[in-house]
């Protein structure tokens, strides 16, 4: 596929905890590593077997991520299930100053913040096919206390409800069949779909 016609846009992804964001994303960036690059944000949670900091995540306290909030590191930072989560300018820079487009895997929060930056951002929302399919994912991921699984089913109502109903995003994806999904993801992404060629 060519990068000539995709619009230099960054990509911001987001869905509630467990739709399938990362699975999706890991795949395009195999892919194609020299065309996306991922927004690497900070977080207070604790790093997942087989994360790594500085690739998944900056896992950082909470003390530091305050501090560097305070002094305007931050493009937009969010509380998510009990811990904070935010993008650095550092992080996007990073990934345009390397002539890559950036892909950001945000919360509905951060979403509503880049939206009133400069970004210019395009907008995928990943949905589950299912309340039910998400809390499986969720469950069989294996990743979270059952108190995390609860707040993360609780706040996926509200990001499924905000998507429904402001239209706020260029694309709604339901990841059901992981490999239809992912087809309608590099569509999109690459102007393959006519939503793209409308928003871009
Ligand atoms: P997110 O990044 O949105 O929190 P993950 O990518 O970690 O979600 O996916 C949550 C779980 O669901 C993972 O165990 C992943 O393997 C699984 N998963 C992702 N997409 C699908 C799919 N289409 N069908 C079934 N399971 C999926
Ligand atoms: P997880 O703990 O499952 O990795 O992420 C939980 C939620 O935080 C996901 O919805 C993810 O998109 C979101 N998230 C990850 N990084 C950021 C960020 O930098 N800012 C915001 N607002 N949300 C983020």
């Amino acid at each position: 596929m060519s990068t000539q016609t995709i619009p230099k846009r960054p990509v911001v992804v987001s869905g509630p905890s467990g739709t399938g964001k990362s699975t999706l994303l890991k795949r395009l960036f195999a892919a194609h590593p020299d065309t996306f690059g991922f927004s690497v944000s900070h977080t207070t949670r604790m790093p997942r077997p087989g994360e790594k900091d500085g690739i998944n995540y900056h896992f950082v306290t909470r003390e530091h991520m305050v501090k560097a909030i305070a002094n305007h590191e931050f493009i937009e930072s969010a509380e998510f299930s009990g811990n904070m989560y935010g993008t650095s300018i550092k992080a996007v820079k990073d990934v345009m100053d390397n002539s890559k487009i950036c892909i950001l895997d945000i919360d509905m929060q951060g979403v509503k913040s880049v939206k009133q930056t400069d970004l210019n951002a395009r907008f995928v929302f990943i949905a589950p096919p299912s309340p039910e399919a998400l809390e499986e994912r969720l469950r069989k991921r294996g990743t979270e206390t059952e108190e995390s699984i609860q707040l993360r089913l609780q706040t996926a109502r509200d990001e499924l409800d905000y998507a429904a109903v402001t239209g706020n995003h260029d694309k709604i994806i339901i990841n059901d069949v992981l490999e239809d999904a992912y087809r309608q993801l590099e569509d999109y992404i690459f102007c393959k779909d006519a939503a793209s060629a409308l928003s871009s």
